[in-house]
């Protein structure tokens, strides 16, 4: 393929279907303004994360891996009254601009944003749904450090139901997943959860490529049985 033409695509896709998403646009101006990577998901794909939520009718969302609120914004926006969105960073810059976004897209009653490692978020919200303070999730994104992305599907599946769905992203950068030794911790993370959504008899998986202006990658996609 040539290099640029993925680029070319985007940029239709982005012209033809997303022209009506001043929001989204509005929290990228301001994202570009501050010292954070560009590491977000494109908007194709944040549209495709509410599509998910909306076919499902999905009301409790976990995420893991916040940045500065792009992908969560996406998740909340059509959630109904009574839904919310659990998202979860580590970075004390991130959370910060991660709340200002929530702010300026009016957004901050339908997010709760838990500060801290995911491990041990994700164990405080298994004790909050085992008292019975939190029902379970109905969707899950898995967007953080690929490393512990096995560590976190364990959690996710005691905090899921029958029915959840689980998407955990950047499972193929740029065919790594093949051609990369196990020495990177991102890459054997990724193996391993591939291994996992494999040997659970609770899971049934697939996972899809992707390509665009930002390289070609791939999401895997998890129905809990
Ligand atoms: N989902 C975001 C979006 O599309 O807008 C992008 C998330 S970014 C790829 C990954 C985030 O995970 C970073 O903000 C990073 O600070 C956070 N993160 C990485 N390791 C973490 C950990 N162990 N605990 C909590 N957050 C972590």
């Amino acid at each position: 393929i040539p290099s640029d033409l993925p680029d070319e695509v985007d940029q239709l896709i982005f012209n033809r279907l997303h022209t009506d998403e001043k929001m989204f646009e509005a929290v990228l101006a301001f994202h570009r303004t501050k010292p954070i990577p560009k590491i977000n998901v494109p908007a194709n794909h944040g549209k495709f994360l509410s599509f998910l939520i909306r076919m499902m009718g999905a009301k409790h969302i976990l995420e893991v891996g916040t940045l500065a609120g792009y992908s969560t914004v996406w998740m909340a926006k059509d959630l109904p009254a009574d839904g919310k969105v659990t998202t979860i960073d580590f970075d004390e810059n991130h959370i910060k601009i991660a709340e200002q976004t929530f702010a300026m897209t009016n957004m901050q009653d339908k997010i709760r944003l838990m500060h801290g490692r995911a491990v041990e978020c994700l164990e405080s919200l298994l004790k909050e749904k085992k008292a019975g303070l939190i029902p379970s999730f109905d969707f899950i994104f898995i967007d953080a450090d690929k490393e512990n992305n096995p560590i976190y599907l364990d959690y996710c599946v005691e905090l899921a139901r029958s029915g959840t769905v689980i998407v955990a992203d950047n499972m193929v950068r740029d065919g790594k997943v093949i051609t990369e030794d196990d020495k990177a911790p991102n890459i054997r993370g990724i193996r391993q959860y591939f291994q996992k959504l494999q040997e659970d008899p609770r899971l049934d998986s697939t996972a899809l490529q992707t390509i665009g202006h930002k390289g070609w990658d791939g999401f895997a996609i998890t129905m809990i049985k």
